[in-house]
C-alpha cells in the first residue's frame, strides 16, 4: 500500500459510518474538540487490555477528575511491560489517550471487545531481537504499541488511529496489527518493502 492508499482510506473512514461511525475526531494531539469530545475526556479514561502472550488482561481507569489515577495507570504500565524481561516502565500517557480513543470510538459503535496488546514497551535487548524494529523504536521510551482488535482488519484500525493525529501509525497489513506512537505525525505500512519500519 502507498502512502497515497493510506490517507485515502483514512478519508474512506468518514464512509464507513456504521461501521466506525461518523469519524469524529476525539480531540487527541491538536484535532480540534468539539462538546461531545470535551464530554468524553472528562470522563474517566478507561482502557480495556488484554495480553495474549501471557494471558493478563485489565480494565483501569488511568486518568481521572484531571489527573492521573496512580494505581490504573501503573497496572495498565504493568501490562504493558517488556514480557520477555519483565520490565515495565512509566508509559507516555498521551499514547494511553490515543488507545483510548480508538476503543472510546469502537465502544461507541458496540465492539467492546478488549484491544489486544502484541507489544508495548521493549527493553533494549528485546528491541534487538524483534524482526524489523528501528534502533531507535519508540517502543524503547514506553511510547509506542502494537494492537489488535480481533474482528477487525489491521487497516480499519490504522485508520481510525490515523485519524486522531495523535502521532505516528504504522499499518502492519501482512502481519495482522497496528503501530501506534506518540512521534510525529506519519504513516507507514508493511505492504512495501521500500516503506521503512519504525
Ligand atoms: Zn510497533
Amino acid at each position: 500500500m502507498t502512502v497515497d492508499k493510506i490517507r485515502r482510506s483514512v478519508l474512506v473512514l468518514g464512509g464507513l459510518t456504521g461501521v466506525l461511525g461518523g469519524a469524529a475526531a476525539l480531540g487527541v494531539g491538536g484535532v480540534k474538540e468539539r462538546e461531545s469530545d470535551e464530554a468524553f475526556w472528562a470522563a474517566p479514561r478507561r482502557l480495556r487490555l488484554y495480553r495474549p502472550q501471557s494471558g493478563e488482561s485489565v480494565s483501569d481507569v488511568y486518568w481521572q477528575d484531571g489527573s492521573l489515577n496512580t494505581g490504573g495507570y501503573l497496572r495498565i504500565c504493568q501490562l504493558l511491560r517488556d514480557i520477555h524481561v519483565n520490565q515495565s516502565v512509566h508509559m507516555d500517557v498521551r499514547l494511553l489517550d490515543i488507545i483510548r480513543a480508538v476503543q472510546g470510538y469502537m465502544e461507541y459503535y458496540g465492539f467492546n471487545n478488549p484491544i489486544f496488546i502484541n507489544s508495548g514497551y521493549r527493553s533494549s535487548k528485546t528491541n534487538a531481537n524483534t524482526e524489523g524494529a528501528a534502533k531507535n523504536s519508540l517502543h524503547l521510551l514506553g511510547r509506542a504499541v502494537d494492537f489488535t482488535m480481533p474482528g477487525v482488519p489491521a487497516v480499519y484500525m490504522g485508520a481510525l488511529a490515523s485519524h486522531f493525529q495523535g502521532g505516528g501509525v504504522g499499518f502492519y497489513v501482512n502481519s495482522g496489527f497496528t503501530h501506534v506512537d506518540t512521534g510525529s505525525v506519519r504513516y507507514w505500512s508493511d505492504e512495501k518493502k521500500t516503506i521503512r519500519r519504525p
